[in-house]
């Protein structure tokens, strides 16, 4: 199967070329050659449709690294395929319009598409597909910052490039990033162990290098008493 981008003109020239050599009449020629042409008038008309309403939205669309003839990505974070012609199976030709993809949001807020290419599927980030089209890294620098925090906003104007330090301290100075300690860790309201146990006085036992794991006494004590239990157990098996 060979599903490479082909354009009109070789598309006909191989059709004509393989039914002038099985015999075919004229009549079935043109059926080919209009059956293409036909397909590509459509493509054409759709994609001249999208570009008047790419000019009314001043969106500019570029090739994306590694899917050239597949897929387009725009200076406002939308990501589309490109209208296309393949050979598919049994050598049918197969028109596929262009469409902007929906992609997904995922928890963490950032937006995915997923691109095709070869059979195989990939989903990619869609800032990093924007910075890569877009934005210069002449530093070579590994992430894709949102100056707005808000990382469904993938324009061009609110991405930059920057270091796993600078991505980290920017979220901090936006106060995206806070770790809380000691009273504030929400370790510290809780007052009883799975259990029950209340965590207080005595039964409270302070573990780890820091002193900040908190075990129930009850509980370890508990926990050793089945232990010895079994050991009596499997010795009386011994014997
Ligand atoms: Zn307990």
């Amino acid at each position: 199967m060979n599903n490479t981008p082909k354009t009109v003109e070789s598309l006909i020239n191989e059709a004509e070329t393989k039914w002038a050599s099985q015999g075919r009449t004229d009549e079935q020629k043109w059926a080919v050659r209009n059956f293409i042409t036909g397909s590509m008038q459509e493509a054409i008309t759709a994609l001249n449709e999208l570009r008047k309403a790419d000019m009314a939205k001043n969106e500019v669309w570029v090739p994306v690294s590694g899917y050239e003839g597949y897929y387009e990505v725009s200076n406002l974070g939308n990501v589309r395929s490109i209208a296309r012609m393949t050979v598919g199976r049994w050598e049918k030709l197969k028109t596929s319009p262009a469409k902007s993809l929906k992609g997904d949001t995922m928890k963490n807020g950032y937006k995915r598409v997923e691109l095709s290419k070869d059979g195989r599927r990939h989903k990619i980030f869609v800032h990093r597909l924007v910075a890569i089209a877009y934005i210069p890294n002449p530093s070579d620098k590994p992430c894709v910052n949102h100056i707005d925090n808000d990382r469904a906003n993938n324009q061009v104007g609110n991405l930059e490039w920057c270091t796993h330090q600078e991505n980290t301290d920017h979220a901090k100075a936006q106060g995206r990033i806070w770790r809380p300690s000691g009273k504030d860790h929400h370790s510290a309201h809780i007052t009883h162990c799975p259990k029950g146990h209340e965590y207080s006085g005595y039964n409270l036992v302070l573990t780890g290098a820091n002193k900040t794991n908190r075990n129930c006494r009850e509980c370890m004590r508990q926990s050793t008493k089945r232990y010895r239990a079994r050991l009596r157990a499997e010795e009386r098996l011994q014997k």
